[in-house]
C-alpha cells in the first residue's frame, strides 16, 4: 500500500525527503550546487512545524547574506503562511544585532546603542593612534584577527584595546561586534547558554562551508553537540577564505556533533549535462569532496556545449559579449525547456534579467558598462562588499541619520532622493558632476530594497549597515546582472558569461606574487562556483591583451579551462565569429 507522501514534502526527490524528514539530532547535508539544499532547508523546517509539531519560534535558520535569509522567508511563508511570521531566519550579523538589543546592559551598552560604518571606525581608530595613515593601515588586519585569531603584534594588540574602549565609550559597536559580543556574553554566562539553548531548538545553517571561526563559537554555544542542529552546504564552493571563513569547520562537523547523520544530495536539478560536467572536471583537480557524485536530471533535448572565446582584448571581450546576448535575445533558444524545471521561462526567448556576466575583480566591470551603455542595454552591478563601503552608499546613510528625524519623508525612495539633493548642494561645482554620478548609481543601487522597505526607515538604515552589495539584486529587474564570482554564490541564471578566465585574474595574483595551493585550490572553487550559476548556457572568455590597473599586460587562457575535455566546449573563436567580425566592420564603414 503506498503510504502517502507528506505534504511538505511534496516537490523533493527521495534524498532531498530523506534530509527534510529526519525529526531530531545533528544533520550534515552535503551536496553539490543545483542539488535543492536551499529548497531542502525550507521543507525541512515547514515540515518539522507541521508534522511534528514544532514550535516554529524555537526555529532559528542562519544564512549568510539578508538576500538568501529574505529568499527563505519568502519560500517559509509559501508553505506555512500562517505559521511563517514566528520563524527566525536571519544573517549572523542581524542575528547577534538581535541578542544585542536584548542584552546591552550586559554588553556595556545603552538602549541606543549604534552600529559604526567604516568611516566611523577609522575615525575612532584615528583618534585612537593619532594618525590616520596607520589607522588606514591597521583596520583591515583589526577585522582579520578578531574572525579567526592568529599572533598578533605588540602594536596591534594595543589599537585593538585602544580602539575596542574608545567604541564602547561611544555606545558603539561594530561589524565584528556584532557576532563577537554575543560571544563573549555567552561566554561568560552559563545560565544565558541555557536559555538560549531552549529558546532555539532547531537550528540550521545555510552555507555552512564558509563559516569563520567566531561564528562557528556562536553557533557551538547555541548549539549542544546532541542538539538539533542541521548544517548545509558544500565545501568546494568554499571561497571565503579571505575574511575569515574556514572550510574546516564543515569538515569536522562530525567530530563535534558525534551523533550526526550525514546525506548527500546527488541530483542536479539547475545545469545543463555539459556544463555540470565541465563544472566537475575544472574543479577537481582541489576537489574536496573526491568522491562526490552529482548527475544532471531533467530532460535536455540539445544541451549546448559550452563556449570558450578568446579576444584581443577586454573592450572586445565585452562586445563579443554584447553581441552575443543581442543574437539569444528574442530568439527562441529556450523554446524546447523542460517545462518541469523550476524556474518557469518556459515560453521561448531570454529577457535581460536571464542574463549575468560574472568577473574576478570588480574593475572588470567598466568595459562591460561601456559596452552595454552603447548597446542600450540595462543592467545592475553587484559586488560582495558591504553596501556601506559603495561610493556614494555611506554619504547617503549618513545624510539619513541626521536628516531622518527633523525632515520625514513620506517613504524611504523620497527620503533617498532627498538625502541625495542630497549631499549635492553642499558640494563645491568643481565635484559636482562625479559626486552625483556617485550618488545616483548608488541610489539605482538600492531601488529594489528601498522600495521593499516602504516608509519604514529605519529598517531600511539597518539594511544598508548590515547588508551586503548583493542584497540588493533584484532578480525580477529587467536588467543584465554585472556580479563579482562572490557575489553570484546561491544565485542561478539561464545564460552566464564569465569574462577575463585567464592567467593573472583567475587565479587571481598580484603581479610578482607567488599563490600558495591553499589560494589556488579556492581560485578554482571560485571557477566552480561561476560555471555551476548557468543552467542553459555558460560562456568562458579570455583577453590576450589586457589593461589593468593602468597598465597594459598581456595573458594566456586560465589554467582552469585546461581541465576542460574537449567534449564540453567548442572554441568560439573560429571562422564564424571572425566572419561576423568582418561584417560588422563593414557596417561601421
Ligand atoms: P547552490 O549550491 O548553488 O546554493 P542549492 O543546492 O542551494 O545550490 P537550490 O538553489 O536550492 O540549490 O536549487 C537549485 C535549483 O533546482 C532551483 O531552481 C530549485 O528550484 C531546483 N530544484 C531543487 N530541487 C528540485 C526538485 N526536487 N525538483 C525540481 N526542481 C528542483
Ligand atoms: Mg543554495
Amino acid at each position: 500500500v503506498a503510504v502517502p507522501i507528506p505534504e511538505m514534502l511534496i516537490g523533493l526527490d527521495p534524498d532531498q525527503r530523506a534530509a527534510a524528514a529526519l525529526r531530531s539530532g545533528p544533520l550534515l547535508i552535503v551536496a553539490g550546487p543545483g542539488t535543492g539544499k536551499t529548497r531542502t532547508l525550507t521543507h525541512r523546517i515547514a515540515h518539522l512545524v507541521t508534522e511534528h509539531g514544532v514550535a516554529p519560534e524555537q526555529c532559528l535558520a542562519i544564512t549568510f547574506t539578508r538576500k538568501a535569509a529574505g529568499e527563505m522567508i519568502d519560500r517559509l511563508h509559501t508553505l506555512i503562511p500562517d505559521r511563517a511570521r514566528e520563524l527566525t531566519v536571519t544573517t549572523f550579523h542581524a542575528f547577534g544585532l538581535r541578542v544585542l538589543r536584548e542584552r546591552h546592559r550586559d554588553a556595556g551598552l545603552t538602549a541606543d546603542f549604534q552600529v559604526a560604518d567604516d568611516a566611523r571606525r577609522l575615525e575612532v581608530l584615528t583618534e585612537v593612534l593619532g594618525d590616520e595613515q596607520s589607522a588606514r593601515r591597521i583596520l583591515p588586519e583589526l577585522s582579520r584577527v578578531r574572525r579567526s585569531p592568529q599572533p598578533m603584534d605588540p602594536e596591534t594588540v594595543k589599537a585593538l584595546d585602544g580602539y575596542l574602549a574608545r567604541l564602547r565609550e561611544l555606545d558603539l559597536v561594530d561589524f565584528d561586534d556584532l557576532v563577537g559580543l554575543p560571544v563573549e556574553l555567552l561566554e561568560a554566562d552559563p545560565d544565558l547558554v541555557v536559555e538560549f539553548r531552549e529558546r532555539y531548538r532547531w537550528i540550521s545553517v545555510d552555507e555552512y562551508q564558509d563559516i569563520d571561526a567566531m561564528q562557528y563559537r556562536l553557533l557551538r554555544l547555541l548549539a549542544p553537540a546532541g542538539g538539533n542542529v542541521t548544517a548545509i552546504g558544500d565545501p568546494d564552493q568554499a571561497i571565503y577564505r579571505f575574511r575569515g571563513a574556514d572550510v574546516g569547520f564543515f569538515l569536522r562537523f562530525q567530530q563535534d556533533f558525534p551523533s550526526a547523520e550525514t546525506i548527500q544530495l546527488t541530483r542536479n536539478y539547475r545545469s545543463d549535462p555539459h556544463i555540470l560536467t565541465g563544472a566537475m572536471q575544472a574543479v577537481r583537480p582541489s576537489t574536496l569532496v573526491p568522491d562526490r557524485v552529482l548527475m544532471p536530471v531533467g530532460d535536455h533535448p540539445e544541451p549546448r556545449k559550452i563556449g570558450v572565446h578568446e579576444a584581443p582584448n577586454e573592450h572586445a571581450e565585452a562586445a563579443f559579449v554584447t553581441r552575443t546576448i543581442d543574437g539569444l535575445l528574442g530568439g527562441s533558444s529556450f523554446h524546447s525547456r523542460d517545462s518541469g524545471r523550476a524556474d518557469g521561462d518556459g515560453d521561448g526567448g531570454i529577457g535581460f534579467a536571464d542574463v549575468a556576466v560574472l568577473y574576478r575583480t570588480a574593475a572588470q566591470a567598466e568595459a562591460l558598462m561601456d559596452a552595454f551603455a552603447r548597446a542600450g542595454y540595462p543592467y545592475q552591478r553587484h559586488s560582495h562588499d558591504r553596501l556601506v563601503e559603495r561610493p556614494g552608499v555611506r554619504d547617503l546613510l549618513t545624510e539619513l541619520t541626521f536628516a531622518s528625524p527633523a525632515t520625514a519623508a513620506p517613504d524611504v525612495p523620497a527620503a533617498l532622493r532627498r538625502a541625495a539633493e542630497t549631499v549635492l548642494a553642499r558640494t563645491s561645482t568643481l565635484e559636482r558632476s562625479e559626486r552625483s554620478a556617485e550618488l545616483y548609481s548608488a541610489i539605482d543601487l538600492l531601488r529594489s530594497l528601498a522600495a521593499e522597505c516602504g516608509s519604514d526607515l529605519e529598517r531600511f538604515r539597518q539594511e544598508l549597515l548590515l547588508g551586503a552589495e548583493v542584497d540588493a539584486l533584484d532578480p525580477r529587474a529587467d536588467r543584465v546582472s554585472l556580479l563579482t564570482l562572490h557575489a553570484a554564490k546561491g544565485l542561478e541564471f539561464p545564460v552566464v558569461f564569465i569574462v577575463g578566465c585567464e592567467e593573472g585574474l583567475l587565479p587571481f595574483r598580484w603581479p610578482g606574487e607567488d599563490l600558495g595551493d591553499e589560494d589556488l585550490a579556492e581560485e578554482r572553487r571560485l571557477f566552480f562556483v561561476g560555471m555551476t550559476r548557468a543552467q542553459r548556457m555558460l560562456y568562458l572568455t579570455h583577453a590576450a591583451e589586457r589593461t589593468w590597473r593602468g597598465q597594459s599586460r598581456t595573458g594566456s587562457g586560465s589554467p582552469f579551462l585546461s581541465s576542460l575535455d574537449g567534449s564540453v566546449y567548442d572554441r568560439l573563436d573560429g571562422e564564424g565569429v571572425r566572419r561576423r567580425r568582418r561584417v560588422d566592420q563593414l557596417t561601421l564603414m
